[in-house]
């Protein structure tokens, strides 16, 4: 944890849910959430952030997308414009995971762009960064992540409360996570560069069994949470280790 800096459990739903699964996943949320320390995020498909933004509205929990596009509107089907989720009630929205850097080639200059965009719409950006395996073990994780950072990150992105998500790709949905020396060492890494204000996230197969030893690192503040973000009480009960 970083002094000063509320930490963010933020839930990425990815394509999971129908829409009575979403419903009852936010209020099961909801429910635990009175009393957080941490400020709770759930990120779920766009079809349903409309829905769950009214549905959490007094509940504390914040909803986010996890995408937008770079342009403010036009002629590009199939996308949805930051200010559109800003209109329904999104306060965030995760951008560059490396889901759509693979699945959509998305780069660095992309990912900046759409987080220029999220911050003209009022929406938090939370960019995610993240070295492959080979990256790893080839000694370039920081290396890499430094360098995703340098192309991802927008001027004003700090000023704005834009949030960093470090995600090594290797360690997301395989139950496989660094070490925390590694973590605590690519943190301090990022802390360098971006500077004392900005949340740090750690994602990748975080859950209820490790999360307190990894939220307790310097420089961590708070978790992106895949898997364990679909059980309700495994995502509470990583909030709660969030302090
Ligand atoms: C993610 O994809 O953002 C993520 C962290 O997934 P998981 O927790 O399932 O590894």
């Amino acid at each position: 944890m970083t002094p000063g800096l509320r930490p963010l459990i933020a839930g990425n739903w990815k394509m999971n849910t129908l829409v009575g699964e979403a419903v009852d996943l936010a209020r099961a949320v909801a429910a635990g959430a009175a009393g957080s320390k941490a400020e709770l995020l759930v990120c779920p498909p766009f079809l349903y952030v409309a829905g769950l933004a009214g549905l959490l509205k007094e509940s504390g929990v914040a909803v986010g997308a996890q995408d937008c596009h770079a342009k403010a509107k036009g002629a590009h089907t199939g996308d949805v414009a930051a200010a559109m989720l800003k209109d329904v009630g999104a306060s965030y929205v995760i951008l560059g995971h490396s889901e759509r850097r693979a699945d959509h080639g998305e780069t660095d200059a992309q990912v900046k762009a759409k987080a220029e965009a999220a911050m003209a719409a009022g929406l938090t950006p939370i960019v995610c960064v993240g070295e492959t395996l080979a990256e790893r073990e080839a000694g370039e994780a920081e290396a890499v992540v430094a360098r995703q950072l340098t192309g991802s990150l927008p001027e004003g992105f700090v000023n704005a409360g834009g949030v960093v998500a470090y995600e090594p790709v290797w360690a997301i949905g395989t139950g496989k996570v660094p070490t925390e020396a590694d973590i605590a060492a690519l943190h301090a890494a990022m802390r360098a560069q971006v500077g004392a204000k900005t949340r740090l996230l750690y994602g990748g197969s975080m859950k209820p069994s490790n999360a307190a030893a990894i939220l307790a690192l310097p420089n961590v503040d708070g978790g992106l949470i895949g898997g364990a973000a679909l059980v309700a009480a495994d995502f509470l009960a990583i909030a709660a280790a969030a302090g």
